[in-house]
């Protein structure tokens, strides 16, 4: 396989780009070598410059829950381009996306379009203090909610992959308001409560993606909104990653909690940016031109984005393949697992729905330190013999891998393919 055109890509980048990438995780950092540049992906396939074909288990990290370039998401996206690609006014299609949104996730009267998974939580953030009048917000370490100061803590996603414990460039001050509690740990929670009383919300992604998956136990999530409830506090689910992804209606629905506010991003635009975030009308009425809680956007609601967005959830819901997501998740779950075993391979998978990744290690992974366990030069050399062998994820331990419903019989066989080689390659080390 020649990697000799993404290579002279990555130089050619280096100049004008900062590392030749637009965001740290399409770094190759943590795994060596240089990010591959892509040409094009059709189905459950990438490809790159060199023409080489990969089973894409990254999917632009999420969002391409169906696929990629999928016919109805083009056609609808090629119509809204004849009627133009910004107004700066509202069009009948922010209300079509409303819609679907509000009635797939119970907990949501109202919902803002924003263009980002950053944007949308961080706009999160400002209404649960708007609403409660209270500072302070608790995240849990590993969980990942976007570049924002306040939560550019602890954080997993690119911050875990490059071993940053926070950002350069982030005041005290932005961070003052920010407690860190341990994930699936309801007692560090309580703690944080004991000892302040301006604590407005806790914010979570429901099902861990960014410390790569982490799962909520027993009920973790119930108690923990019960708890908040007793405490006059808000639940913030991000859902950026989970929403569509885990169930329709997110992984709130597949668990049986409602959150306050929900945060949206990455499935709902369909590889178009869109961002959403959304609750009941008590706490949605805060939100200006209704309430004093401003937030803006020029091109939010964009019109093309709009547009992937309703042709892709529509279709989600036609073919709703979370059975199948289900199924094929737990054979490559088993592929991952018995070949590491052939191979005498330390390995644990952590699974939910079309979210799942494994760890190079002994110990279960229920959170951050859990996950930090994982021996990341084992990945490092498991990731390039999958590139060698097909198929494309993320570069790097912390980072979930997901299914799209364009996977087939035959790239599960590319898959157990490729994972042999890569386990006898890690045995080998
Ligand atoms: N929240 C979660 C749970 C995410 O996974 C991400 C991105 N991976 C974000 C927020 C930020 O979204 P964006 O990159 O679209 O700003």
């Amino acid at each position: 396989m020649k990697f000799s055109k993404s290579q002279k890509l990555y130089e050619k980048g280096l100049v004008n780009l900062v590392g030749a990438v637009n965001s740290p995780v399409r770094a190759f950092a943590s795994v060596g070598g240089n990010p591959l540049f892509i040409k094009k992906a059709k189905g459950s396939k990438i490809i790159d410059v060199d023409g080489n074909e990969y089973l894409d288990l990254v999917l632009s990290y999420g969002p391409m829950v169906i696929g990629h370039r999928h016919k109805k998401v083009q056609k609808a996206v090629h119509k809204a381009l004849k009627n133009g690609y910004s107004f700066g006014a509202s069009t009948e299609n922010e209300i079509k996306l409303a819609k679907i949104v509000c009635d797939a996730f119970p907990g949501m009267d109202k919902v803002r379009f924003v263009n980002s998974g950053t944007e949308a939580v961080l706009s999160g953030i400002r209404l649960a203090r708007a609403f409660t009048g209270k500072d302070k917000i608790i995240k849990f370490s590993g969980c990942y909610h976007g570049h924002q100061d306040a939560l550019l803590v602890a954080a997993g996603s690119g911050l875990a992959t490059l071993s940053l414990p926070g950002s350069l460039g982030v005041p005290e001050g932005a961070v003052k308001n920010t407690l860190i509690a341990e994930y699936n740990n309801l007692e560090s929670v309580k703690a944080h409560f004991e000892n302040h009383d301006d604590i407005a919300a806790v914010i979570i992604e429901p099902i861990c993606g960014n410390m790569g998956v982490a799962i909520p136990q027993d009920n973790f999530l119930k108690e923990l909104k019960d708890f908040l409830t007793s405490k006059g506090a808000l639940l913030i689910a991000d859902e950026v990653m989970t929403g569509f992804r885990s169930k329709f209606g997110g992984a709130q629905e597949l668990l049986g909690v409602e959150a306050d506010i929900t945060c949206l991003g990455k499935v709902i635009g369909g590889g178009f940016p869109v961002g959403a975030y959304g609750a009941r009308n008590k706490i949605m009425e805060k939100v200006a031109p209704l309430g004093g809680m401003y937030q803006a956007g020029t091109l939010s609601g964009n019109p093309i984005a709009m547009a992937g967005g309703i042709s892709t959830l529509t279709e989600l819901k036609r073919q709703n393949p979370y059975q199948k997501f289900d199924e094929i998740g737990a054979i490559l779950e088993v592929i991952l697992l018995e070949t590491a075993k052939k191979y005498n391979v330390d390995l644990v998978v952590n699974r939910f729905g079309s979210m799942m990744n494994p760890f190079f290690t002994k110990n279960q992974v229920t959170n951050f330190k859990d996950a930090q366990t994982s021996d990341t030069k084992k990945f490092a050399v498991f990731f390039w013999e999958m590139i060698k062998n097909g198929v494309f994820l993320p570069p790097s331990q912390f980072e979930a891998w997901f299914l799209s419903s364009a996977i087939s019989e035959k790239d599960i066989k590319i898959f157990a393919n490729a994972v042999d080689k890569s386990m006898l390659a890690v045995s080998q080390m």
